[in-house]
């Protein structure tokens, strides 16, 4: 006899899953998980528990209602006094109400506010606003943004990140609100349930893509797969009469890109864990990225058709990485695939509807609809096109809406088939029309009712991203700090810091007070254990810090965002060397030293003579990338013959900035004459750091 899996008893008997497994408790069965298997006879038993316990309820129902006791006292209950307590205390009510009033006009205080007190903010809100927010003085919040480096006048808006930092400083816990809530006074909000939304992650070539294509195929078993014609960035199935939606942007820097934009998407990560390879770096980099999100995980281990796959290898080395999985007495559901044979998906779907159920996934109804932008493009008929996961509310077609620095009015709602709808609700992916600009993916969508408020909004954002973007210009580096501490024009060298353990984060800590001067100190922002990553990139940028490493990098989106942001990363392997520099930075004694930077190479394929421009190479980009610009060393039979410049780039007949691996290009040099195919060209960036001089 096969028996029945846990999830699906509980769902026959209208219990949780998570319920039924304490029954089992009780009656003395070991269930693993939700996935277990139960025979008939522990099915049984199990009745045979319910019956008993409904019995029992029963007598103590009969029991305690039918106690004379209780029939006196409900007697002896008068109306009048009823209706007299309840007018004293609304007239109790009302004079309290009166004194709020007069508090209003009273000064406000200057105590220190509480910890953990909580305050509403709105992205893009004034000081004035976030003083108000705080309780505070507005002089006083200027003043700690000054301290943090930030010069701003009362009026000025801030961005969330920066409120996030202020907040911080006043003990107070942030929460930030939309602009929508923010305007429109709060209703009594409906909520509906909504169905999950899943994004799987793991280590490159477990089956990601492949899994996600084995889910894909299971909607041409449905017959609708062919009547699809656009795949969308996220997309629904339905499986036992429920609706998954599920990302299909499979890898990390998606969820974060998105969670650093403040959009958290995703409630269930699928780990996917290769049987034949085990937890990779990738595997533990996604384990954390659900962590920092605070994101539920199945684990899915993936291709256990492959004759080297040891799946309780696998399952000890999560339990290592602190996944433990519910056999091992965790909480991790965790079902085995084969995703190219297409076994085990349906537990796999099985799994999610019992994490949701856990989860009980809700979404307000009744309020103006907010999602989260997916994926934009710009479409030659359409216009500015964007896949929104709508997250709560219901978004209509003709709702005007502001979008980061965009808005516009829902021009119109598709749906992956290319129909068009009127409206849509919770965790639904749809293609929306209309947008004035294209907006980033992770950016937050508000459908609003007025469209002039939405057009101000977005102008408002737009004059920010434009301040930001000239600070952004003023790279902060290490040498800049110098300066400024030389010229007196600031007293503090701030860093955010990471280290590989706590320990290193408490030693650097520690030995980084200790270089603290009469006229210059150090002020740790952050510090944390792990790579840098793109929250402590934002971190040193608003208030002026530079980054450094221990023994730890940045990771992708932290390079790209600190290039962007202008912030400078320093990493170190060695305490003395970090402790040097730093010091040496405080007293003045830093020097600018210029080094090249290897970032691509690529392969001569062909020569085009062209008489006015000369030689132009036809290449195919090998490793890494080519930029405009960009420095070129020319290498035949590995020797370098000759160094230039880039001075033109083209993909096909256009002007591109940069080409990246795998992608063929034709490239320009400086009063290059000498070029053959065969040829390896490598490219350099000049980047200009400080040492200690000497070093
Ligand atoms: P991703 O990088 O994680 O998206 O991995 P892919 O889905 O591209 O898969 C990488 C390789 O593994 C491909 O060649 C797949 O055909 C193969 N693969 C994926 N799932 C399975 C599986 O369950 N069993 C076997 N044997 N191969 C698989």
């Amino acid at each position: 006899m096969p028996g029945k899996k846990v999830h699906s008893v509980a769902k026959n008997l209208g219990l949780s899953s998570a319920a039924l497994i304490k029954l089992l408790e009780e009656i003395g069965i070991k269930a693993k998980g939700h996935m277990s298997t139960l025979t008939d006879e522990e099915i049984k038993k199990v009745m045979a528990k319910i019956s008993e316990g409904k019995r029992r309820v029963k007598r103590e129902f009969i029991r305690r209602w039918t106690k004379p006791k209780v029939k006196e006292k409900r007697k002896k209950i008068d109306p009048n006094k009823i209706r007299e307590t309840v007018k004293s205390t609304l007239a109790k009510l009302e004079k309290k109400e009166t004194k709020k009033h007069y508090k209003r006009e009273e000064p406000i205080k200057v105590e220190a506010a509480p910890t953990e007190k909580v305050v509403e903010v709105v992205d893009f809100m004034t000081i004035a606003e976030l003083a108000q927010a705080l309780e505070r003085p507005a002089i006083d919040v200027i003043k700690k943004c000054m301290d943090l480096g930030l010069m701003v006048s009362l009026n000025q808006r801030l961005d969330l990140d920066t409120i996030s930092v202020l907040c911080d400083e006043y003990s107070c816990t942030m929460k930030a609100v939309s602009v929508e809530e923010h305007i429109e006074p709060e209703k009594e909000v409906e909520e509906v349930e909504r169905p999950p939304v899943v994004t799987v992650m793991g280590h490159v070539d477990h089956g990601k893509t492949t899994l996600l294509d084995a889910i894909t195929k299971l909607r041409v078993a449905e017959q609708e797969y062919g009547k699809i014609t656009q795949r969308m960035a996220a997309y629904q199935i339905t499986y036992n009469d429920r609706v998954v939606t599920f990302l299909d942007t499979p890898g990390h820097e998606a969820f974060t890109a998105m969670r650093a934009r403040g959009a958290q998407v995703t409630d269930i990560v699928i780990l996917v864990v290769a049987a034949g390879d085990g937890v990779m770096p990738q595997t533990v980099e996604a384990i954390d990225h659900a962590r920092a999100a605070n994101v539920p995980i199945i684990v899915c281990i993936n291709k256990i058709d492959l004759p080297k796959a040891n799946i309780n290898l696998v399952k000890t080395q999560l339990a290592k990485a602190n996944v433990l999985i519910e056999e091992f007495g965790g909480k991790t559901i965790s079902v085995e695939t084969s995703a190219l044979k297409g076994t085990g998906i349906t537990d796999l779907l099985d799994a999610i509807l019992v994490k949701a159920e856990e989860l009980n996934l809700k979404s307000p109804l009744n309020k103006a609809a907010k999602g989260v932008i997916i994926e934009a493009r710009l479409d030659r008929g359409k216009g500015n096109v964007s896949t929104v996961l709508v997250q709560e509310g219901i978004l209509h077609k003709g709702d005007p809406f502001v979008c980061g620095p965009h808005f516009g009015r829902v021009r119109e709602l598709l749906d992956e088939r290319m129909q068009k709808i009127n409206k849509v609700g919770p965790s639904t992916p749809i293609l929306v029309l209309g947008f004035s600009g294209l907006p980033q993916a992770g950016e937050i969508f508000i459908a609003m009712s007025d469209e002039r408020r939405a057009r101000e909004l977005a102008n408002q954002r737009q004059l920010m991203e434009r301040s930001r973007k000239m600070t952004a210009k003023a790279k902060l580096t290490l040498l800049d700090l110098q300066e400024k501490i030389k010229t007196g024009e600031t007293k503090e060298l701030k860093i955010v810091l990471k280290a590989d353990s706590a320990g290193s984060v408490e030693v650097l800590d520690e030995k980084l007070q200790e270089l603290n001067m009469e006229n210059v100190g150090v002020k740790i922002i952050h510090k944390g254990v792990g790579k840098i990553n793109v929250s402590d990139v934002l971190l040193a940028e608003v208030t002026g810090a530079i980054c450094v490493g221990f023994h730890v990098g940045p990771n992708t989106n932290a390079l790209e965002s600190a290039e962007r942001e202008g912030v400078e990363m320093r990493t170190y392997r060695l305490i003395y060397e970090a402790l040097d520099d730093l010091r040496s930075a405080m007293l003045g004694m830093l020097e600018p030293k210029v080094q090249e930077i290897l970032i691509g190479e690529a392969e001569v394929r062909q020569v085009f003579n062209i008489s006015k421009l000369g030689p132009i190479a036809g290449c195919y980009v090998k490793d890494g990338k080519v930029t405009r610009n960009a420095i070129a060393r020319i290498v035949r039979d590995d020797k370098e013959i000759a160094a230039s410049k880039v001075t033109s780039l083209k993909r096909f007949k256009e002007d591109v900035k940069e080409v990246l691996t795998g992608y063929e290009c034709g490239i320009a040099l400086e009063n290059i004459s000498d070029i053959q195919k065969g040829d390896v060209i490598q490219f350099y960036k000049i980047e200009e750091t400080a040492t200690k001089n000497g070093r």
